[in-house]
């Protein structure tokens, strides 16, 4: 092999603060870290150019992320793949012969989710590390999902006082020092006092209650949904246009469930739920996170959300299928959705000027329900943005 006798330097794509805890797991088992450089354009642009045009947003950020990786000195390279029928399957394979095909001497650790679970991962980490010691990997365990919950709930916290802060910045300001002394602790009781620190620090932040807070749902495929750069920062732009979100997509559920029992599960996971609420618009599931978006999307409307925003990447196959269900749920289920689908041509102005003009619409239409206005007055059209403008937008009340 050729990286023997060689220092072995790991190192993973980002997606969002996933960084944080899998860093605290890899350090505590022994791995020498080298991340790269948090997603940004030059990460986008090196994937786009050494990714066939047709393929997804996703593999070309994370080969992007591996393209720096590799130039910093990393040798070692984590991956994930995952049961369903999308392309995600075939990441890792096309990933590490288009690389050493670049001459990059390196070795890919992929850990299959189709094969295992916690043990799988452990496994393949301590691969990746090359040996860990069993307290080293317990702790990691712990660290790692400890983490995950406590970054989650810090988000949760994020979403609710963002809209409704009055200096704007204050609760992305508190979010961020949590998000690093999360990152920063070493111990369980670190993490727990980080979290509390952090918390506390969000109920000091003084809030307007005065004004109508819409509520929406942001579904869609899973690295758009939890990566900022991909997604233009979506969550905080509506923020500020008064808008509370959630998300059904957590990365401390989509763990759990990756790596425990479901007998150890606490509540009824994100796949198990989607799967009662798309039963009326999807008998079988077609891979990546198509059933999730549409069953996200019904479940906002039974329980009551102004609007919903689904993300997709251009070109996702699993995602296209739900976009051709979503106006069909709009309709019937009578809640404004719009479909955003993003690739590396996407550009921000236009991106933005799309997600202002559908608030506009979710505000119309929730003051309209408000009035009591009959159904058919208060429906909104399911909008794909592609082909549609801010005036199609507008109008459509
Ligand atoms: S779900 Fe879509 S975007 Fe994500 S990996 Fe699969 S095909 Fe690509």
């Amino acid at each position: 092999m050729k990286l023997k006798g060689k220092k072995r330097i790991v190192s993973h794509p980002h997606m969002g603060n996933i960084s944080i805890p899998v860093r605290a797991m890899l350090e505590s088992m022994g791995a020498t870290l080298l991340l790269p450089p948090e997603n940004n354009k030059k990460a986008l642009s090196l994937g786009v150019r050494y990714s066939p045009e047709t393929m997804c947003l996703p593999y070309k950020m994370n080969l992007g992320n591996y393209v720096q990786a590799l130039e910093m000195g990393a040798n070692v390279l984590l991956m994930f793949r995952a049961p369903g029928s999308c392309r995600l399957g075939h990441y890792t394979t096309m990933a590490e012969s288009t690389l050493k095909e670049l001459g990059y001497d390196f070795e890919m650790v992929v850990f299959d989710f189709y094969r295992g679970k916690l043990l799988e991962v452990t496994n393949k980490f301590s691969i990746a590390c090359n040996g860990a010691s069993i307290p080293g990997t317990f702790h990691g365990i712990a660290l790692l999902l400890s983490k995950f919950r406590a970054l989650d709930a810090l988000e949760r916290k994020l979403f609710y006082y963002r809209p409704r802060e009055i200096k704007k910045g204050c609760a992305e300001a508190v979010y961020k020092q949590g998000r690093s002394g999360i990152d920063r602790a070493g111990s369980l009781s670190g993490i727990k006092r980080a979290l509390n620190h952090a918390l506390e620090k969000f109920e000091n932040i003084k809030t307007d209650s005065t004004g109508h807070i819409l509520k929406i749902l942001l579904t869609g495929e899973f690295f758009l949904l939890l990566d900022p750069f991909s997604n233009f920062d979506i969550e905080k732009e509506l923020g500020y246009l008064g808008v509370e979100i959630h998300r059904e997509v957590m990365l401390s559920e989509w763990i759990n469930v990756k790596l425990l029992p479901s007998w150890l599960h606490s509540s009824e996971c994100h796949t198990a739920r989607a799967l009662r609420f798309s039963g009326d618009y999807m008998k079988r599931i077609v891979g990546g996170d198509c059933t999730e978006s549409i069953a996200d999307t019904v479940s906002a409307a039974q329980n009551k959300f102004d609007g919903v925003i689904h993300l997709a990447p251009f070109n996702c196959n699993p995602e296209t299928v739900t976009q051709s269900v979503l106006p069909h749920i709009s309709r019937k289920e009578n809640i404004p959705v719009i479909s955003l689908m993003i690739d590396e041509m996407t550009g921000k102005a236009g991106f933005l000027t799309r997600l202002e003009a559908f608030v506009d619409l979710v505000r119309r239409h929730s003051r309209a329900k408000s009035l009591n206005f009959p159904a058919k007055t208060a429906r909104t059209a399911f909008l794909h943005l592609p082909d549609s403008s801010p005036e199609i937008l507008l109008n459509s009340l």
